[in-house]
């Protein structure tokens, strides 16, 4: 493109014409909006307008935008150093975020493998279980049990671990691992599951697990695949019969990490601690892609005795000084505030906020837990002209299939809360029925 284009083209043809956005297609007509710059829970779009951000990018920026501590970290790591290589060296950054991750996550998990994103961080908790039950002498244990609803992330290996109908999963089925799925649980936050469905997921995994490494589930909060909320009780269910059938419990936390259900971890709603946890998206604030996966010491002990007596993973950007920097900024940020006052205080905004949409005929069901609001519609949402009537409404909220929601900032005021409650209902009760 010559420089005469790139002047007189807008921001927007400049991206049609090059750039793949998330689960695009370019010729899709759907609007894309350009952001000139976002600070605490604004966005500001390249047209002068502010949208209040209902998203916080995806679970992440739970901070809001340009926090100056986190601003400051990130200044002050790269005076000393943007990135350095992990394999055979070590800094501060990322042993004191180890340091950290270890004493605030549920008990029992004592090492961490820090890695680039939540997909990624899933393939590595995988590669773990794989590779403790080599070292346990049982490699035959080595297929994997997930939910349905469930969503892992979109590399190949996170990918077969989500719903086989919901997600991408049956598109690419022919090259993904044969996994096994149970019925998602049925009984929601509130709800206590009947002893019928738990003995039937009992039966299931018994039968299963002599051939599986692991189940993972997504504590709580099963987040892309539906914005489904369940009973913590299935929690301290699936911890006993992994225990009684040898089979390991990875939580994915990727979502729920870092106090977006209320607890800072999902896990803590039901006092439960997986033999393996990824962390990711709230990691960093949102700043930088980072993210955890960690590990108790048997589970290290088992890799180590391994056929290849070390964990086999090690991405180029592994323990990355900056991200780490960040990390620590935005968890020291989060600790020092009265978190759980404010998830609180959104959850009461986001119950108070979107209740009227429960009345709505367009509107099948209304949740929210901590710092989640759901509101599933009847029908599926046509995106081009709901994203459209959202931004004009002022607020940035991106909705998928069936689903309106918001996960804030932790940050967010009253007011703008109630703006977005109001947009969302608003929007809702325009959708069909
Ligand atoms: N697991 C869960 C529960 C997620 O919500 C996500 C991201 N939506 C992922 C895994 C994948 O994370 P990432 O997008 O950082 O690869």
């Amino acid at each position: 493109m010559s420089a005469k284009e790139t002047q007189t083209s807008s921001l927007y043809e400049r991206d049609r014409r090059h750039v793949w956005h998330p689960y695009d297609n370019p010729d899709s007509g759907l609007p894309i909006f350009p952001v000139s710059h976002a600070s605490g829970v604004r966005i500001t779009l390249e047209d002068g307008r502010e949208l209040i951000d209902g998203m916080s990018s995806w679970w992440s920026a739970i901070h809001g935008y340009q926090h100056p501590a986190l601003n400051q970290a990130a200044q002050d790591q790269l005076a000393k150093m943007s990135h350095v290589m992990f394999g055979g060296l070590t800094h501060e950054p990322a042993v004191s975020l180890c340091e950290k991750l270890v004493a605030l996550s549920p008990a029992g998990l004592d090492r961490v493998f820090i890695a680039d994103s939540g997909s990624v961080s899933v393939e590595v908790a995988v590669k773990m279980a794989l590779q403790y039950w080599m070292g346990m002498e049982r490699g035959d244990k080595c297929e994997l049990i997930a939910l349905r609803n469930a969503y892992h992330g979109d590399t190949i290996g996170a990918m077969g671990l989500c719903d086989p109908v919901n997600s991408m999963h049956h598109l690419f089925s022919h090259l993904l691992p044969g996994n096994h799925f149970l019925d998602a649980p049925a009984a929601g936050f509130d709800e206590q599951p009947s002893q019928q469905e738990l003995d039937a997921l009992e039966a299931r995994i018994a039968e299963l697990a002599p051939r599986c490494a692991a189940l993972i589930i997504e504590p709580v909060v099963q987040g892309a695949g539906g914005m489904r909320l369940y009973s913590p009780a299935y929690l301290k269910h699936f911890r006993d019969i992994c225990d009684r059938h040898e089979l390991l419990l990875i939580f994915d936390e990727i979502a729920t990490g870092f106090g977006r259900s209320g607890k800072l971890f999902a896990a803590e709603h039901a006092g439960v601690s997986p033999d393996i946890l990824c962390l990711g998206k709230a990691l960093t604030g949102g700043y930088l892609s980072l993210a955890a996966t960690l590990c108790s010491n048997d589970i290290a002990k088992g890799i180590a005795a391994s056929e290849a007596g070390a964990f086999m993973h090690g991405p180029t950007f592994m323990g990355n000084p900056l991200a780490c920097a960040i990390a620590n900024a935005s968890i020291d940020t989060l600790l020092s505030n009265d978190w759980q006052a404010s998830v609180q205080r959104i959850e009461r905004g986001l119950k108070q906020g979107l209740a009227p949409a429960a009345a709505l005929d367009t509107v099948s069901e209304v949740r929210c837990l901590g710092a989640i609001g759901v509101i599933e519609l009847k029908q599926p949402v046509d995106m081009a002209r709901i994203q459209t009537a959202l931004v004009d409404r002022g607020v940035w909220v991106r909705p998928f299939g069936k689903l309106l929601y918001i996960m804030p900032p932790y940050v967010i005021s009253d007011d703008d809360l109630a703006t977005l409650c109001r947009a969302m209902v608003d929007t809702a009760a325009e959708c069909s029925a």
